[in-house]
């Protein structure tokens, strides 16, 4: 049963994967030519992630009847693959999900008080202008988002609270 605090988490959380799903879809369309993400295609889809429990709770209410009735995909790829590779909650993905395949760019800081970027992209998408010659505007910034979940769970629960995504289907 949730209470009326985390039910307002809850719409805090998918208006911020609506936010996401936005600009995500701009900057893939942007990128159009080097982004060969598709349904099936999952290699990001890995087996160790790990998600704020009120973003567990967002697809435990979403998909009760996957949840309920659906065997996990084997060890190796996530639970929640199907055997199509296809994703059995992909409305109600983790964030982390929702920005797989464009340009990353992030920074931190060392002991020593520098700032480094670092950039990446899926592998299966790296074809196409250097990463290192793309402006910040036309990359995924990271930390942010990061950021604002971690505000939307403290309002949920425990700040530290996570699931692991395997967790949540029967059969583990
Ligand atoms: S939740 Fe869905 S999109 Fe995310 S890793 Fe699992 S299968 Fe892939
Ligand atoms: S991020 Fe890579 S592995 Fe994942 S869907 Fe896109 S192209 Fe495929």
């Amino acid at each position: 049963m949730t209470t009326s605090s985390q039910e307002a988490a809850l719409r805090a959380l998918r208006d911020l994967h609506g936010e996401v799903d936005r600009d995500a879809a701009r900057l893939a369309a942007h990128h159009e030519s080097r982004i060969h993400c598709a349904r099936g295609c999952a290699d990001c889809c890995v087996d160790d992630l790990t998600v704020f429990e009120v973003e567990a709770e967002n697809i435990r209410e979403r998909f009760p009847a996957v949840l309920a009735e659906n065997r996990p995909h084997p060890p190796g790829r996530c639970a929640f693959l199907d055997s199509d590779g296809a994703c059995r909650i992909y409305e109600a993905r983790p964030y982390v999900c929702r920005t797989q395949g464009l340009p990353l760019l992030g920074f931190t800081e060392t002991p020593e008080g520098e700032i480094t970027e670092s950039r990446d992209i899926c592998p299966l998408n790296a074809e196409g202008e250097p990463l290192d010659a793309l402006p910040h505007a036309e990359m995924w910034l990271l930390g942010t988002v990061e950021l604002r979940l971690q505000r939307v769970q403290a309002g949920f629960g425990d700040p530290d609270d996570r699931v692991a995504l395997r967790d949540l289907l029967p059969g583990v």
